[in-house]
């Protein structure tokens, strides 16, 4: 009997080792400051609850999602002291599902600051919370005036166990755009008219701008999962995504004929192609045609054709014949092509690709 594996189109291999490296990297890079993990969107593609339990183990403590249901379900993994904090706050009218699940929100505006201490005034209690504050990039969190409005209120922070102030970078991942310094000073004079509660600005990139931007808690994402927080330099972070995609059958075309979808490349000579069985529908993106390359026993067969949703074409001329039968696997992702690198091709960023991986991949995880 065949394994998932052995049948499928293509394998997604996630090595949890190095994303539990990557986190203790970050993590003595902030210190004394907490690092969280931001495992929005299933842990940026890779599997929340596979992921979230190998950080835990790593130290991490704190963690945060977009969405209320992204929390519930990472409580489902995290049942112990951890803290899960979701970005969005909770959606109007859902302030209790959020305590039930003992998850913290983000208050990102005076609306959801209001419902919040509604709900505390309802349970008698004080309510963990974390505020958000606009600091320049004018999309979550409350602007300075906002803020003002807040603090001008009678007993403002009534029923509020504020852990974090905290905003955003905009453009971390260009150290040397002035805007940086600029969103730092805004929070910091924002955060000093709170009384100075821990703050929490940086994300992967925002770590790497040094101390200064650490404040009491770093959020990274990316960089956890393998994405250079450094465009430009050699990335300091481990890889942790390797795709393999499976050659479903190869043949030789003559000078002249065509391959794919709107016949967008015709062979110059004789070549032999293969057809492997990743595509657009698996996210790899149809931005990627006649682009990029696989390897194939270390040597690179270029992208030929538009990638169609199930499958894509290589040239593999000159490779041996053994190593592009039907059912040999080639490589997609690895250290010899990340994923900023194909990011860069398809005229995105590294955070898409990921985003972007598909369900029907087979999934294996290591380093666990
Ligand atoms: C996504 C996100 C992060 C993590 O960003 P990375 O660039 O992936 O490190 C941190 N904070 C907020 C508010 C986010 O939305």
């Amino acid at each position: 009997m065949n394994t998932p594996e052995s049948r499928c189109g293509a394998v997604l291999t996630i090595d949890l080792a190095a994303i539990a490296a990557n986190y203790r990297l970050l993590q003595q890079r902030v210190g004394p400051a907490a690092c969280s993990a931001v495992m929005k969107a299933d842990a940026y593609g890779l599997g929340a609850a596979q992921v979230a339990p190998v950080l835990r183990q790593a130290g991490c403590r704190h963690f945060f999602v977009a969405h209320l249901e992204e929390g519930i379900a990472l409580r489902k993994v995290l049942r112990g002291d951890e803290t899960v904090y979701v970005l969005h706050g909770a959606p109007p009218g859902a302030e209790m599902d959020m305590l039930e699940f003992r998850l913290v929100p983000v208050l990102n505006s005076q609306q959801q600051l209001t419902a919040w201490q509604g709900a505390a005034r309802q349970l008698g209690r004080r309510l963990p919370a974390i505020v958000q504050v606009d600091s320049g990039m004018s999309r979550m969190g409350m602007p300075p005036a906002e803020v003002d409005a807040w603090l001008a209120q009678q007993d403002p922070k009534a029923g509020l166990d504020l852990h974090y102030v905290m905003s955003h970078l905009a453009v971390a991942d260009e150290p040397d755009h002035p805007f940086n310094r600029e969103q730092l000073a805004r929070f910091t004079a924002i955060r000093a008219r709170l009384g100075n509660i821990p703050g929490s600005l940086a994300n992967s990139s925002g770590i790497f701008l040094g101390p200064d931007y650490h404040f009491g808690l770093a959020r990274p994402g990316v960089a956890l999962y393998g994405g250079n927080p450094l465009p430009g330099s050699a990335n300091p972070m481990q890889p942790v995504v390797t795709l393999q995609g499976r050659v479903v059958q190869a043949r030789t075309i003559a000078a002249g004929d065509y391959v794919g979808y709107a016949l967008s490349y015709q062979a110059p000579a004789e070549r032999t192609i293969a057809t492997v069985s990743v595509g657009y529908a698996d996210g790899w993106l149809r931005h990627l045609s006649n682009k990029g390359h696989v390897l194939i026993g270390g040597a690179r067969a270029p992208v030929v054709g538009r990638v169609s949703m199930d499958s894509m074409t290589v040239d593999v001329t000159g490779i041996a014949p053994s190593l592009v039968t039907a059912g040999a696997l080639v490589d997609l992702l690895s250290p010899e092509q990340t994923v900023d690198d194909v990011a860069a091709l398809a005229g995105t960023i590294g955070y898409e690709i990921l985003t972007s991986l598909g369900q029907r991949y087979h999934r294996r995880y290591i380093g666990d």
